[in-house]
């Protein structure tokens, strides 16, 4: 059954769904002038043939009034067919329509009727043949509008079968019958096509909810792929991409950008000694604080840890390049307080300087690294340009990186091994192994240089391995007694698999575990804490020792110490060398011993040279020494005479 509710519904206007509304007005707002049209045209024609039979008011001034009254809608309509109305408005303007579609059919109506009285049976089927087709007209012009068009049909139709059916005759009586229920179908009809529309209106909205959807995730989606998430600031991959564009740009002229990299000092402390969360905050705050040098030309992306990139799209004389960068320095080393902490960081730049024409992004990249080293090394908390001094630096590091990559690894590489001394027995105690290469190309390499290049292209993996089977293999001939040290870079450390595959060659190897010493500086530590400490504690399970190198040298905080599975700590030779001269360098030494001897460490005391070092060093209660005092680092072969050497002194 139809509900009462639901025919309420169809004949009034729902002002609920904006979407729907706006459809409507757009539609029939088309249509309308178009209606009007209509009626004044129909309107004309009948009132024509009546002027005879017909009275005056009924003949002229009635249609007349009827089509002045369309005229002015119809223009009003046509002026306004473009207008978009807002949701407040449009509904009145609906409701409007309506009741003008009410009262302009009961008009129509009402003339017809009146008119349908007078002149003969042609005339007569005029009036009715005029109402049938005009309604049918405006019912197809108002179908937008459901409400409306239904209202109309209801006025005219209805009505004007009572007037046919009172009219007795006949053929005005089937006329009528016909009407009825033409009106019944086309009401049907606009019912339908009204329902169609709306659930058209419903669709597209929903479709365009999922576009905007779409939309969202994807942007979603790009912002993830390019935005660091930590700074907000642009990430490594949104850093490469606009760097790649402009050197596009600029290969045809001179480049017309400067790119740099920023490495904080001291971040890694602010995470062992703060936690990471506290490291997370300064990260922020970096990120922040760069984001305020508000220049669309400067274009900042954080790279990875803690180091971030910068790109200048404007050509920079040296001495503003210089500027900019002491200034961001200024800015990177203000404090910053971390929940209730203060720390005290700063940040090095390397400019890449004023690339010539054609450079390439690799090119560039180098170039600001290698400035960025030498302001890590020299210049801490500054900034310091690309310039032809560094250049041979550049060149020299790709050619060894080229040539350490093509190189016979297990061919080059040898190790020589320096003796760790007991000075109260007068004996060798172990012996540190130290990598070398000898380059086909290059001659002799520095461990520290190939070392650090082979660290950068991770070929460190291979060397490490490659050092460790030759030194394991080499210690399974000494005296049981004699431990192996070995240096491990932090890479080797930086994963619990890497370090896994380490150990495997170690229990594979022909030297037993106990008697290997891996060495690991203070910096390799500070990387990544937590996969260091997992490294290490493998390490141990396994049954090697790790000894801590070059204690001292970093920022150096004893809680490491504490919180690192060691057995031995290696006091830097920077130490040493002042040991029987300066009273502070004493001083340190006398406290780092006393510190392991509580602690059950053992201690070395590195770069021992001269005797007068070693009787200091005694004196303070140093017994385990390394140094040129002892034994230089000799090759594998020299090693029995040394030790028959010693043995016979
Ligand atoms: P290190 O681990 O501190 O090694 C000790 C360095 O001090 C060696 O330099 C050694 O020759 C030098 N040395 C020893 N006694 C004295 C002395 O009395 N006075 C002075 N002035 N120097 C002394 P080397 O062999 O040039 O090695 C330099 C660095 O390269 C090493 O420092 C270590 O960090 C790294 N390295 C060497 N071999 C390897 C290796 O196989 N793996 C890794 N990862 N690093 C290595
Ligand atoms: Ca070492
Ligand atoms: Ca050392």
């Amino acid at each position: 059954m139809i509900s009462v509710a639901r025919i309420k519904g169809a004949f009034t206007v729902d002002g609920s769904d904006p979407a729907l509304v706006r459809s409507q007005m757009e539609e029939f707002g088309r249509q309308i002038p178009l209606l009007y049209l209509m009626l004044m045209v129909n309107t004309v024609a009948v009132a024509v043939t009546h002027i005879d039979c017909a009275p005056a008011w009924l003949a002229i001034y009635m249609p007349a009034g009827l089509c002045v009254v369309c005229l002015v809608r119809c223009v009003r309509w046509w002026f306004f067919r473009h207008r978009t109305l807002s949701h407040e408005k449009a509904v009145p303007e609906l409701r409007k329509t309506l009741w003008l579609a009410g009262v302009i059919g009961v008009a129509f109506t009402t003339w017809a009727a009146l008119l349908f009285q007078y002149g003969p049976a042609y005339e007569q089927a005029q009036v009715a043949f005029f109402m049938a087709t005009t309604v049918v007209g405006c019912a197809f012009c108002l179908m937008h509008l459901r409400a409306a068009a239904l209202l109309l049909l209801v006025i005219v139709i209805g009505s004007f079968t009572v007037v046919l059916l009172v009219a007795g005759r006949p053929v005005f009586v089937a006329m009528g019958v016909d009407m009825f229920f033409v009106g019944v179908a086309l009401a049907f009809i606009v019912h339908l096509y009204y329902r169609n529309f709306a659930g058209l209106v419903a669709s597209k909205r929903e479709l365009l909810a999922s576009q905007a959807v779409t939309q969202k995730l994807s942007d979603d989606n790009f912002r993830l792929a390019n935005i660091d998430s930590l700074t907000s600031l642009p990430n490594r991959r949104s850093f490469f991409s606009s760097l790649n564009a402009l050197a596009e740009q600029g290969s045809v002229a001179s480049a017309t950008f400067h790119m740099g990299l920023i490495d904080l000092d001291g971040f890694k402390q602010v995470n062992d000694i703060y936690g990471h969360s506290s490291g997370d905050l300064v990260l922020k705050e970096v990120g922040a604080r760069l984001l305020e040098f508000a220049d669309p030309a400067i274009f900042f992306a954080r790279l990875g840890g803690d180091e971030f990139g910068i790109i200048i799209q404007r050509r920079l004389t040296e001495e503003e390049l210089d500027r900019l960068g002491q200034t961001l320095c200024e800015r990177l080393s203000r404090p910053y307080s971390i929940g209730g902490n203060t720390a005290e960081l700063s940040g090095t730049i390397g400019w890449a300087g004023l690339p010539p024409a054609r450079v390439s992004v690799a090119e560039a990249f180098e170039r600001a690294d290698a400035a960025l080293y030498v302001g890590k090394e020299s210049r801490r908390g500054t900034a310091v340009v690309f310039s032809a001094e560094h250049e041979n630096r550049v060149r020299r590091a790709s050619q060894v990186a080229q040539e350490l990559k093509a190189a016979n690894l297990d061919a080059e590489l040898y190790l020589e091994f320096q003796p760790i001394f007991d000075v109260a027995t007068h004996a060798a105690v172990g012996f540190e192994a130290l990598g070398r290469w000898r380059s086909p190309k290059l001659g002799q390499v520095r461990p520290d240089e190939f070392i650090r290049i082979a660290e950068r292209t991770d070929l460190i993996r291979v060397v490490t391995e490659v050092l460790l089977r030759k030194a394991l293999a080499e210690a399974a001939h000494w005296p049981a007694h004699l431990y192996l040290s070995f240096n491990l870079s932090a890479l080797d450390i930086s994963s619990v698999p890497r370090a896994r595959r380490l150990l495997d060659i170690v229990q594979e190897g022909p030297t037993d575990a106990e008697r290997v010493h891996f060495e690991i500086t203070e910096t390799a530590v500070t990387r990544d804490f937590r996969q260091a400490r997992a490294s290490l504690l493998l390490i141990k399970q396994v049954g090697c020792h790790v000894s801590l190198d070059d204690f001292g040298t970093g920022f150096s905080s004893l809680s490491y110490v504490h919180r690192l599975p060691f057995d031995t700590i290696k006091i830097d030779r920077s130490f040493v060398a002042e040991v029987d001269t300066d009273a502070a360098s004493a001083k340190i030494i006398k406290s780092v011993m006393d510190l392991c001897r509580n602690l059950g460490l053992e201690c070395v005391v590195e770069g021992v040279e001269t005797e007068s070092q070693r009787d200091m060093l005694t004196a303070l209660g140093g017994r385990v020494m390394q140094g040129y005092l002892f034994g230089r680092p000799m090759p594998a072969d020299a090693m029995s005479a040394f030790q028959l050497n010693v043995n016979a002194a």
